[in-house]
């Protein structure tokens, strides 16, 4: 297969990340040339897959439920009950937008980075039993980031906040209180997460119209701006709704708004965001496998490693973990859990893969849009796919396009993506499938980003929606 011009997300943000590295310390050749390295996984031969689609998905581990979304805090007064999460650790951090997000020009973010100094994270590494690390939440004081304890925000939304980080725990939060505010606001549950977190799963419109819409977010960690921008898209269609307009009476919107929260807790609070001891000690052990990048023995590189943390938990991107016909052969540069890159051990090997494709097989949608973070741009073509499904998604790009103003690529040889999620949807199961790139800069985008992002993407969901119906 021909070298890509364009591949989602991580070559542009490698090569910023890359750059930031060689600005950050002249004497890292290791990691940069890794970097370098990871960056161009550019060959991939077309090959079957070892992952049968149906067993993988035949293993999701949670079926569908139609539970409530759990909610952040016993006290709240939205409808209440218990976190699955086993082990809610005291490090869990709060839904309070006091936190302010990280930099995407910083060597650390904001609040992670600037006391982590204090102790040396490296000593506290190894330092034996009872030496926390000094993540983000490591070094801030409980009243600060108390467990659990973001109720549904009273001032409005915690995804309408201009400043605060967007967590998993705002999240849920936020899904209550629409649950609250709005009628046919359907929530459930896909699955848990390896350390214990609800992958969500939202639906509002018309349940029985021909038509549905699926829109993810956050399927790469650092990229959780993108779960605001859809949060808000959620809640301006149903304030449409609820003024009279009629759009939703013909189309059926489906949202999984944070594809990955396991990977956001660790981009937004390092390793003690993580609620389970296994899942701390699973990141700990992907850092030490990684330590000749020296990120055990630089604090700024530590920083920015679990800062620009981009796959689950476990150590694999999503979005290259979906059983297209070329998995088997994609090279994604790393071989071994890593905070990028990584495609996993096999095609369909991660809980929340299996429940994406549970989901759309139960669904079979009729179009979907996936939010990615950064670039300002549009992956709509899809060269493996047929004519019709190509046709569609260009098609829907250029819609977005009029929308956002986003770059569209032309039509091109090799924008098919393995192990991609639009791939997997656009070739295996024959759905378009289009890739928004919000913001441009570095992930995580700074949170004031947002107000220019959500300008842009305000109304993309209404264009599609109206274009849908000529279908
Ligand atoms: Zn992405």
């Amino acid at each position: 297969m021909a070298a890509k011009q364009y591949r989602e997300c991580s070559r542009r943000i490698l090569a910023a990340a890359v750059a930031f590295m060689l600005g950050l310390a002249a004497a890292v050749p290791a990691m940069a040339d890794t970097a370098v390295v990871g960056a161009a996984p550019e060959a991939a031969a077309a090959e079957e897959t070892a992952a049968a689609e149906g067993s993988a998905a035949a293993e999701t581990a949670a079926a569908e439920t139609t539970a409530q979304v759990q909610p952040a805090a016993a006290e709240t007064t939205a409808p209440a009950a218990e976190t699955a999460a086993a082990e809610t650790s005291a490090a869990v951090q709060t839904a309070a937008p006091a936190v302010s997000g990280p930099s995407g020009a910083a060597a650390s973010a904001p609040g992670r980075g600037e006391d982590a100094h204090e102790g040396g994270f490296w000593t506290g590494f190894n330092g034996g039993p009872g030496v926390a690390m000094q993540g983000r939440a490591g070094t801030a004081s409980q009243s600060q980031y108390p467990v659990r304890a973001a109720a549904v925000k009273t001032d409005g939304y915690y995804f309408n906040d201009s400043n605060g980080m967007y967590t998993y725990q705002a999240l849920e939060s936020d899904l209550n209180a629409l649950k609250s505010n709005y009628s046919g606001v359907t929530t459930a549950v896909l699955c848990q997460t390896p350390d214990g977190r609800q992958l969500y799963h939202v639906i509002i419109g018309n349940q029985n119209a021909g038509k549905k819409l699926l829109v993810t977010a956050s399927m790469h960690a650092r990229e959780y701006i993108t779960s605001k921008v859809v949060m808000r898209q959620m809640k301006k269609l149903l304030d449409e709704k609820k003024a009279g307009d009629t759009s939703l009476d013909n189309v059926c919107v489906h949202f999984v708004p944070m594809m990955d929260p396991d990977g956001v807790a660790i981009s937004q609070y390092g390793i003690d965001g993580m609620q389970t001891s296994v899942m701390r000690d699973t990141v700990r052990n992907i850092m030490k496998s990684w330590a000749e990048w020296e990120i055990l023995t630089n604090q700024d590189k530590y920083n920015w490693y679990l800062n620009k943390w981009k796959n689950t938990a476990k150590g694999v991107d999503l979005n290259q973990n979906f059983p297209t016909d070329t998995w088997s052969t994609l090279n994604d540069a790393r071989n071994k859990p890593s905070s990028d890159m990584y495609k996993g051990p096999s095609a369909g090997s991660e809980a929340e893969t299996r429940a994406m494709m549970e989901l759309v097989n139960k669904y079979g949608y009729t179009a979907v849009v996936n939010y990615h973070a950064q670039g300002e741009i549009i992956y709509a073509d899809d060269d493996a796919a047929s004519e019709a499904v190509r046709n569609r998604c260009n098609a829907m790009g250029a819609v977005v396009k009029g929308v956002t103003g986003y770059i569209l690529p032309e039509p091109h040889e090799g924008s098919y993506d393995d192990g991609a999620f639009k791939s997997w949807l656009n070739v295996k199961k024959g759905i378009p499938a289009i890739t928004v790139e919000v913001g441009s800069g570095t992930c995580p985008l700074p949170e004031t980003d947002i107000s220019g992002i959500w300008e842009k993407n305000k109304g993309v969901l209404n264009a599609l929606i109206a274009d849908m119906m000529n279908w």
